[in-house]
């Protein structure tokens, strides 16, 4: 065949340790022998990060912004241990959290689903896709003790300092603890129309869960935000495409996920998100097996697993051991990258071309051939176990496609 061509690059954001490993090879031998591929290259790896003071990762994050579409490797958010061992020049922030906030978006995790391996909850026969916001919340909170004896008031002042509005928390009888949280209206809307175009652009209904019979102003204005929004902006769409949207209440939600045969968008806020999030992926089965895309509002993407680098398999590879690391994740971020920038060009062999380098994924695990991880999960015979250093599941994929 000859190679396909593409018209506007890709962002590629390479990244760290053993995912930095699998992202080469999967370039080499699932994309490039088929794509004329063209990326705007940057180095996201740590010693990259460190020597550019990171702004390499706002760089790339301003190309996405740019050119629309990214993709990116895993990447090592440094703690004091990575400080000494990659010797930087500080403990440099996340760069995932570096991205969120300059594309303003929202990140959607979705499994994949393979023949043989069943979720834990077996009615869940589609993927179950969760939108987590990621603003606000206990996450910007500010916390107290409080003493017996003392008083706990939320107190609104303007920016003067003049007393807007004074409320008590709680007379304290007793020792005890008081919280401050905030959130603002414009990021819930922002997160409002990433969830509405995802569920759109993927033909999924969508449900949010909070708690605004209890939480009757801070949880009712998600409630009345989203309302609003898809109202004005999104029901007619939603019709047109045959999907719908709900606002129940959280434990509502949490009843008919568990219910569902999946195929819904479930969005979260902050700490639902946080814990659901855990608590679906697990039920799929595999981190080596869950995607992850961050949409900003006015519809930049950013493709990635949702796992990170693999840093025990990493370590034992550089010592020359056998691993069996799952490459799934990452060629999803690929696909997922490759499909977006065909649809975006009008290129409709490059999304075909993804389309089939994803089903010739599920077809080499659904024959056997699948890495440690997934061995446990899988419920049918004749299982060929592949070691991350032949490269072999990835050739198997390619005799596939
Ligand atoms: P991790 O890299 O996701 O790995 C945790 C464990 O999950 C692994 O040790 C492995 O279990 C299993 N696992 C994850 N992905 C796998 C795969 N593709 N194939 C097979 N097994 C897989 O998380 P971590 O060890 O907590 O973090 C490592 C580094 O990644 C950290 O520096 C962290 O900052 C970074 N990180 C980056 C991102 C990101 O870039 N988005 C996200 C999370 C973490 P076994 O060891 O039992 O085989
Ligand atoms: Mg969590």
């Amino acid at each position: 065949m000859a190679k396909i061509k593409m018209k506007t690059p890709l962002v590629e954001m390479d990244g760290d340790e053993m995912t930095r490993v699998l992202w080469k090879w999967i370039k080499e031998i699932l994309i490039q022998p088929y794509v004329d591929l063209k990326t705007e290259y940057y180095d996201l790896g740590l010693p990259e990060r460190d020597r550019t003071d990171d702004k390499v990762t706002e760089q790339s994050a301003l190309a996405t912004l740019k050119y629309g579409v990214a993709v990116k490797c895993a990447t090592i958010t440094p703690n004091a241990q990575r400080v000494k061992e990659y010797g930087l020049k500080q403990m440099w922030k996340s760069p995932n959290g570096t991205i969120r906030r300059i594309l303003d978006g929202t990140v959607f995790r979705a499994p994949i689903l393979v023949d043989g391996i069943t979720p834990y909850v077996p009615s869940w026969q589609k993927p179950i896709v969760l939108a987590r916001h990621a603003y606000g919340d206990i996450y910007n909170s500010v916390e107290s003790r409080v003493k017996a004896g003392q008083n706990a008031y939320l107190l609104i002042t303007d920016n003067e300092g003049n007393e807007v509005e004074r409320k008590l928390i709680h007379s304290f009888n007793a020792d005890g603890i008081a919280q401050g949280v905030h959130n603002i209206d414009k990021s819930i809307g922002a997160f409002a129309r990433s969830c509405f175009n995802f569920a759109l652009e993927n033909k999924i209904s969508m449900w949010l869960g909070a708690k605004d019979t209890i939480s009757k102003t801070y949880d009712h204005r998600f409630k009345d935000i989203f309302a609003e929004i898809y109202e004005n902006e999104y029901r007619a769409e939603f019709e047109r495409a045959g999907i719908y949207y709900m606002y129940t209440l959280i434990d509502d939600v949490v009843a008919r996920i568990m219910r569902s045969e999946g195929g819904v968008l479930w969005v979260c806020k902050n700490y639902d998100g946080d814990v659901m999030s855990d608590m679906v992926a697990t039920a799929y089965g595999s981190l080596g097996m869950m995607s992850s895309v961050l949409v900003s509002p006015d519809g930049k993407y950013e493709f990635e697993a949702a796992h990170g680098t693999v840093t025990r398999h990493y370590y034992k590879w550089k010592d020359g051991e056998s691993t069996s690391t799952n490459s799934v994740a990452t060629i999803w971020a690929w696909t997922g990258a490759l499909a977006k920038r065909g649809e975006l060009d009008g290129i409709p062999e490059l999304t075909a071309f993804a389309k089939k380098l994803e089903a010739a994924t599920v077809a080499t695990i659904e024959s056997g051939y699948m890495t440690g991880d997934l061995i446990p999960l899988f419920k049918r015979e004749g299982v060929t176990p592949v070691k991350t250093e032949s490269r072999e599941f990835l050739k198997k994929i390619a005799e596939k496609l």
